[in-house]
């Protein structure tokens, strides 16, 4: 799986999880999905609901909103972001556990390093991550 992310879209992730520091940033990836990639077309950032300090939950009232916007633009929901404040940016277990919906797009950002993945089975399977 290819996911194409605009360069300001790349650029911003970085920024928004130092913003959050030092807890987790998170966000909604909107875009279009054809069989061997994802664009993403635009990122709305979520306020974190999450108690813990290592975790984060993206706020449903966010998600809801942006569906039903975004429905009659041909585009939806992609995927989720979120930042590692320490760490690496790979899946943890908790993001394994977390993994709500195959064939989601998960972006993972520590420090200025960010990852794709693709959630199936419960767990996750590398993707490629293309700046357009
Ligand atoms: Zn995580």
């Amino acid at each position: 799986m290819i996911v194409v992310l605009p360069g300001e879209v790349a650029a911003a992730l970085p920024r928004l999880a130092d913003l959050a520091l030092p807890r987790e940033a998170c966000g909604l990836l909107v875009g279009r999905t054809d069989e061997e990639s994802v664009r993403i077309t635009g990122f709305a950032p979520s306020r974190n609901l999450a108690a813990a300090p290592d975790a984060f939950e993206i706020d449903t009232s966010l998600h809801l909103v942006l569906q039903r916007r975004l429905r009659a633009r041909g585009e939806a929901v992609v995927g989720v972001w979120h930042s590692h404040p320490s760490g690496a940016a790979l899946p943890s277990a908790r993001d394994a556990a977390g993994a709500w919906q195959d064939g989601l797009i998960w972006l993972i950002t520590a420090g200025a390093e960010t990852t794709a993945w693709v959630a199936r089975g419960g767990g996750f399977v590398p993707a490629r991550l293309v700046m357009a």
